[in-house]
């Protein structure tokens, strides 16, 4: 434990080093204000007995001094020591941000009691501390998995809603426009009958990796928006640049060369709908979605393995 002490007489600090060294703590010694407020920004002690006349500046600076200079998350306990024995003083002291106060002369029993009750806070301090900060991290993590689609790895439904909610808004405020791909492996259902579930579910997630690495913004969300079926929100992109996003994910899909022999190709395709929108107050976000789809069952219809625009007639 370091202590930093901080009285400018001689003898007193002589004293208060020999009671803090007799406790087993080290003691960093500071005979005037400035100086204290250099040994505590460079030796960060876990306490500081602090007296309240100095040279320089007045105990009370110094504490203010030191609290500013704390991290949020840091504290080192601040104890007054002073000969001034009247209330008001004490009131300033914690006011200015010190815990305790001390009278001298100064008992080197007290002290000590005093010593071990602030290293009892310290220590439930951080052992809260170190609480909280787990307790974050597992918000966090489930915060994670909550918006993650599990087999994926990309968004879930849950994460698709709120993202199209959050950037139909952004796109409203800045007039922007907003495109949605919806992507959908052509002939799952005979591959999952010819290759099996766990064939089907590998197939899956290779495909929403291709999607993933060909939506490069940050801004782009790629989602699980059910069974086979991918959402991609592209925020700021006209229908011209949701085109080539959707071409190079067919491309892509066509890439990863997956065998379905039960297909017309051979391979697993992607059929891809695509649809943007300038959102307005009279439009909401399930018209886009709407639209995408209708583009999706175009594709579809039109033999698969393609991209479809909406506004394509
Ligand atoms: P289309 O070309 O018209 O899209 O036909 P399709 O067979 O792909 O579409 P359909 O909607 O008839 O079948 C979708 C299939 O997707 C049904 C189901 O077996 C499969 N599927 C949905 N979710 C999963 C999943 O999580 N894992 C696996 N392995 N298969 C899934
Ligand atoms: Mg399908």
């Amino acid at each position: 434990m370091k202590i930093l002490v901080v009285e400018d007489s001689q003898s007193s600090l002589a004293t208060l080093t020999k009671y803090v060294e007799h406790f087993g703590a080290t003691s960093i010694p500071a005979e005037n204000g400035e100086m204290a407020i250099d040994l505590f920004s460079r030796n960060r002690p876990d306490l500081v007995l602090l007296n309240i006349l100095l040279p320089d500046m007045d105990g009370f600076v110094v504490a203010q001094r030191i609290r500013a200079m704390e991290k949020p998350g840091d504290w080192a306990p601040i104890i007054f020591l002073s000969s001034l024995d009247d209330d008001a003083n004490i009131e300033k002291g914690i006011a200015a941000g010190g815990d305790d106060y001390l009278h001298k002369p100064i008992s080197e029993i007290v002290l000590g009691a005093k010593i071990r009750a602030m290293q009892r806070i310290v220590l439930m301090r951080a052992s809260l501390l170190a609480v909280t900060r787990k307790l974050d991290a597992a918000n966090q993590e489930l915060i994670r998995i909550s918006s993650t689609d599990s087999l994926t790895g990309v968004a879930n439904r849950r994460y698709f809603d709120e993202a199209m909610s959050i950037e139909w808004r952004r796109a409203r405020r800045h007039s922007n426009s907003i495109a949605l791909l919806m992507c959908d492996i052509d002939y799952f259902k005979l591959y999952n009958d010819t290759y099996g579930h766990q064939a089907g579910d590998e197939c899956l997630r290779k495909i929403a990796a291709a999607i993933s690495r060909h939506t490069e913004r940050p801004s782009d969300t790629v989602a699980r928006y059910g069974g086979e079926k991918f959402a991609v929100i592209l925020p700021e992109t006209s229908i011209g640049g949701a085109l080539m996003v959707a071409e190079k994910i067919r491309q892509a899909t066509k890439e990863l060369n997956i065998t379905h022999a039960s297909s017309p190709t051979g391979q697993v395709g992607l059929s891809i709908g695509i649809a943007s929108a300038a959102p307005g107050f009279d439009n909401p976000p399930d018209d886009l979605i709407l639209a995408a789809d209708k583009a999706l069952y175009r594709a579809k219809k039109e033999g698969r393995d393609r991209v479809y625009r909406a506004d394509a007639t």
